[in-house]
């Protein structure tokens, strides 16, 4: 690989080790001046291979910053009713600071139900509507992780965004949508691209900085994307790779990207480590905010 090549690579596996150990830093520093130790509780229903491995990803690292965790696993037949049961009972209980319910749930389970049960100052999957209500009247708020690593990893190669154009490829509520907002507070000029935009290849070359989060493998192309423009591709998809083995790529075409864009994130070891770290910060600031205390 040429050392172009190498620097236009976005490193999100360094950027989140860095910030998850800057962190483990702040969990410290509360325990010792206040004698608190935040707690993040995760809830996993059912068996899906990929959000055990999601919520062992996570559960670990809260360990590993010092952090209390509360792990819940339920079986595949949960109802509604008894997920709603163990969500108060997390909201009552003051050792967790932090709830997050991994997604996808079965689907017998009413998913917004759910996700509006969870008390918003522990809402640190910013999902809650009053979370996405805050973020978009620019108030304080516990922001989605996902789109917020992506806008520290924008901020760390371009440090003024004002004026440029985002093009934000996908509106899911818990990436595209809170991804257009933080891009519109830091005065970007945001087009939010979806399944029935027209010209879509015409609206990405527009882009300074274009966000993929449509869940389409390597939708992207090359003569998609703006000479020099910023990619951060959030996309986690599964194909058939070598040997009867699958492999992880992106919504980009990363190989053909790279060549073009200015700086791009890879997969994996691009955005996915960021949405790990910034829920330790999550929780670490619904910890604070909760108990009315200081960094
Ligand atoms: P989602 O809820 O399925 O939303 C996909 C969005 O893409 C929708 O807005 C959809 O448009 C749009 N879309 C789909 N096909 C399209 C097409 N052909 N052209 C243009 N737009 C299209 O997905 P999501 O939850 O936002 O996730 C997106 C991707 O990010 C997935 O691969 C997911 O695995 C990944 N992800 C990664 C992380 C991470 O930590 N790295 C976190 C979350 C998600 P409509 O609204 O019109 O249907």
């Amino acid at each position: 690989m040429t050392a172009a090549r190498l620097g236009k690579i976005i490193d999100g596996k360094g950027f989140a080790d860095r910030l998850a150990q800057r962190y483990a830093g702040e969990v410290a520093e509360l325990k010792a001046k206040h004698g608190v130790t935040p707690g993040l509780a995760v809830v996993l229903v059912g068996e899906n291979p990929a959000s055990q491995v999601y919520v062992r990803n996570k559960t670990n690292q809260t360990a590993v910053a010092g952090m209390r965790g509360f792990k819940h696993d339920l079986p595949a037949s949960t109802t509604t009713e008894e997920l709603l049961d163990l969500i108060a009972r997390l909201n009552a209980d003051d050792n967790v600071d932090g709830i997050l319910v991994q997604l996808p749930l079965p689907q017998q389970i009413d998913a917004s139900a759910v996700l509006d049960a969870i008390a918003p100052e522990k809402d640190v999957d910013g999902f809650h509507y009053v979370n996405a209500g805050k973020l978009s009247v620019g108030r304080e708020s516990l922001v989605p992780c996902t789109p917020m690593g992506c806008e520290m990893l924008i901020r760390d190669r371009v440090k003024d965004l004002a004026g440029l154009n985002a093009v934000v490829l996908g509106r899911s509520n818990i990436v595209g949508k809170p991804m257009a907002q933080l891009l519109l507070r830091a005065d970007c000029t945001v087009t939010i691209a979806h399944s029935k935009t027209r010209n879509l290849p015409e609206v990405c070359r527009g882009a300074d900085i274009l966000v993929a989060a449509v869940g389409r493998p390597q939708m992207v192309r090359g003569d998609w994307i703006k000479p020099g423009a910023i990619v951060i591709d959030v996309g986690i998809n599964r194909i058939p790779g070598e040997g009867g083995k699958s492999r992880l790529v992106g919504d980009v075409a990363f190989d053909e990207a790279v060549k073009v864009a200015g700086a791009i994130t890879p997969v994996p070891g691009g955005v996915g480590p960021m949405t790990v770290a910034c829920l330790l910060g999550n929780t670490l600031a619904a910890c604070r905010r909760r108990r009315g205390l200081q960094g």
